[in-house]
């Protein structure tokens, strides 16, 4: 197989583009690419104050390194868990997100979850009696809240996360199996800005995990490779596995699956229960909205565990 840019021999083969490159070719295109699909979804411009959060796998550290490199004005956010039972996963990916930082010079905000309000999300997701097997609901409503937070806090208008087509493509799966509408119609590229929030951005969100896998090793990125101990037997990584066979005999259709969908969405195929929008309206603590009366999900948690 050889390079289709230089003729040299490929590094990488990506049969649903019917594209190889050599190493220094893949390097460029996925930066390219990067831009590309800013630009096409109107993601950001170079004016704008973006905070990457980055995990410290190879998606979110592969996205920093390519919004640097793309001349964007990118800083990162690591959100500290706590989660360091066995693989020591919060620890070993916090050091290797320091290490990215540093090594280039970024600006990297962290977050720790415990010293911040007290508890880490294992002991969160313990005393609220929200999952004694997996804490992932508790993780994910902390998450959201911290990125919004530091974001609105630290002025930065845009939020970006390295969701790939296959995280993508999984999440389109589960919400299109229940035909959740308000979930369906906030899926997409971006998420406007809206009640003092980020704009939300997936700059990775048409590359196949694979790509972004061969983009972080061929560009030499140290990464977790370990994924979080509580990922084990979830729902996404089953329909992850599902869409891959799909995959595997007819190679795009995951992508095509994504594209489609996001026509649909724009042919105004999904629309808001009239009766979400109605009922937002700013948390009496934190400020950030909800349709809950008077606490967010978030405070109202903090508030029941002190
Ligand atoms: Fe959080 Fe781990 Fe669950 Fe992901 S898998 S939501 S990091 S607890
Ligand atoms: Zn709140």
């Amino acid at each position: 197989m050889k390079c289709k840019k230089c003729g040299q021999k490929a590094s990488f083969n990506m049969r649903q583009h019917k594209l190889a490159l050599c190493r220094e070719h893949y390097l460029e295109w996925v930066p390219e690419q990067t831009e590309r699909f800013i630009k096409k979804y109107g993601m950001f411009t170079r004016e704008d104050r973006i905070l990457v959060a980055v995990s410290g796998g190879k998606d979110s550290l592969s996205l920093w390194d390519i919004l640097i490199r793309l001349g964007y004005q990118a800083d990162g956010m690591y959100i500290g868990l706590g989660i360091d039972g066995g693989i020591q996963y919060s620890s070993e990916s916090q050091r290797l997100t320091q290490e990215f930082a540093e090594a280039r010079g970024l600006k990297l905000h962290v977050v720790d979850v415990e010293r911040e309000h007290g508890q880490s999300i294992p002991m969160l997701a313990m005393k609220t009696h929200r999952g004694f097997d997996k804490p992932c609901s508790v993780c994910g409503l902390v998450k959201r809240h911290e990125m919004n937070r530091i974001a609105r806090d630290l002025g930065y208008n845009v939020l970006a996360t390295g969701h790939n087509l296959d995280d993508e493509a999984a999440v389109l799966f589960g919400n299109t199996l229940a035909w959740e509408g308000t979930y369906l119609l906030r899926q997409g590229p971006v998420l406007p800005a809206a009640d003092g929030l980020a704009r939300k951005v997936k700059p990775l969100c048409r590359f196949y995990e694979r790509e972004m896998t061969a983009y972080a090793l061929l560009s030499g990125i140290e990464y977790i490779y370990e994924e979080c101990p509580f990922a084990e037997g979830s729902t996404s990584i089953y329909y992850k596995e599902l869409l891959n066979q799909l995959e595997t005999t007819r190679p795009g259709a995951k992508l095509t699956f994504y594209l489609r969908f996001l026509e649909a969405r724009t042919n105004g195929l999904f629309r808001e229960k009239p009766e979400v929008v109605q009922n937002m309206h700013p948390c009496s603590k934190c400020g950030q909205s909800t349709t809950a009366p008077d606490l967010c999900s978030f405070c109202r948690m903090i508030e029941k565990v002190k």
